[in-house]
């Protein structure tokens, strides 16, 4: 997909349609309007898995704890009631179709945790759009390969939750595990068996039937794949990770039974991804984008910044230096001048940041919906492209990205 890209002619290249001509996923039909401020509706029995705040969370593993952060003003919610931590799937959907049910628009907020600022936008933007506000709380083994940083992952259960309730959250579904049968990849999901998906191994499949009382459930084996979307950039260095974000939204879509999920634009091929799913598998969710959060000096806010040391921590910021730039010329000095200027910009992105010690996984500059080059030599005036980066410092990788002309649907 990548690959495709568009020769213009000559030196004077005219900005080609996208190869992917498919318009983005249009916002699911509506459902039925809700009054403005809707009555209190009489809650739904909370079932045994389902706790109040004050109930136990799962268990966090030991992890640095976040430094505060400052919340954007958040919109007031239009419906309040006391956070409820919810870890169940049947109790999830329950609470969601009780809500519907009341005439309240439910809003799904997908989390790992960790919660910034920049997860806080998200929920936010949810606030906006709907009244009955979910944010969901799992580290995904699905889209971590075994050798990636599943166990590691940043985690601070209390902070995350102390931050929604402050905003007016309504639930956290906080699943202890989501794929019967043990999570893919071998990952240990707090104690279910780690086995199962789509690349268990011979010998393990026969330990898992040959194992003691009590059986183990069947693998997990179902997966969802979006096709196109899913090449190329972070695919090149995670095969995996897609698959593992669509089957997990996918799961987390039919478990909370949404009207609108929010997600960021930070992620940005995932994002894309989300609503190329969304479309295509009709999925009645309104799959909404809110753009990227950064720290004050520009980085591009991440669970996984705290893992930076202070040395990379202030080489990172030239990521967002450099392609902040590039956007200020394409989208002044490109006006009047001509694209073949733009041909040194994926150049100078890289330079950049392998000067401030950055390893460069990727630096590409494609068409918002298709992520396809519109002209592989650089950028074209008036097009909405996006720049998108992924580096690491150390062992942290970082993604940061920036849209030039505009934002397509
Ligand atoms: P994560 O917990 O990293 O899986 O992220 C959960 C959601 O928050 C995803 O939709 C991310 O794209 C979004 N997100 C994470 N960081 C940012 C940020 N800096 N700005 C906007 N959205 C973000």
């Amino acid at each position: 997909m990548a690959e495709a890209t568009l020769e213009p002619a000559a030196e004077a290249p005219v900005a080609e349609a996208p190869v992917d001509e498919t318009p983005a996923a249009e916002p699911a039909e509506e459902p039925a309007a809700v009054d403005a401020a809707p009555e209190p509706a009489p809650e739904p029995a909370a079932p045994a898995s389902q706790q109040k705040d004050d109930g136990e969370a799962p268990p966090a593993q030991a992890s640095p704890k976040q430094a505060p952060t400052q919340a954007a003003p958040a919109p007031a919610p239009k419906y309040t009631a006391p956070l409820e931590v919810i870890t169940d799937a049947e109790a999830m959907r329950a609470w969601s179709r009780a809500h519907r049910a009341a005439g309240r628009r439910v809003g799904l907020v997908p989390t790992m945790g960790y919660l910034h600022d920049g997860h806080l936008s998200l929920v936010n933007a949810a606030l906006e759009r709907a009244d009955a506000i979910v944010v969901s709380i799992y580290v995904n083994p699905a889209q971590f390969a075994a050798n990636e940083d599943f166990g590691t992952y940043p985690r601070d259960s209390e902070g995350d939750l102390a931050k929604l309730r402050a905003l007016g959250v309504h639930a956290v579904f906080q699943p202890k595990a989501l794929y019967r049968g043990g999570a893919p990849h071998g990952h240990d999901e707090g104690g279910a068996s780690s086995m199962g998906g789509g690349e268990i191994e011979e010998n393990q499949k026969i330990e898992n039937q040959s194992s003691s009382s009590p059986p183990s459930e069947p693998p997990h084996e179902t997966f969802v794949t979006v096709e196109e979307t899913q090449k190329g950039f972070c695919s090149r260095t995670r095969p995996h990770f897609f698959r593992g974000v669509a089957t997990v939204v996918c799961k987390l879509f039919n478990i909370c039974e949404p009207d609108v999920a929010v997600f960021g634009k930070k992620d940005y091929q995932q994002w894309r991804l989300v609503r190329r799913m969304a479309r295509d598998l009709d999925f009645a969710v309104d799959v909404a984008g809110v753009p990227l959060a950064r720290e004050p000096d520009g980085l591009a806010m991440s669970s996984r910044n705290v893992r930076l040391t202070p040395t990379h921590r202030a080489a990172a910021v030239r990521i967002s230096e450099v392609i902040l730039l590039v956007k200020e010329v394409c989208e002044l000095a490109l006006i009047n001048g001509t694209p073949k200027e733009s041909r040194h910009m994926k150049g100078m992105i890289k330079e950049a940041i392998q000067n401030s010690g950055g390893i460069v996984d990727y630096v590409d500059i494609v068409e918002q919906r298709s992520l396809v080059p519109v002209w592989k030599g650089g950028v074209i005036p008036n097009v909405p492209q996006v720049i998108l980066v992924a580096a690491k410092y150390g062992d942290v990788r970082l993604l940061d990205n920036v849209e030039l002309f505009g934002e397509a649907d």
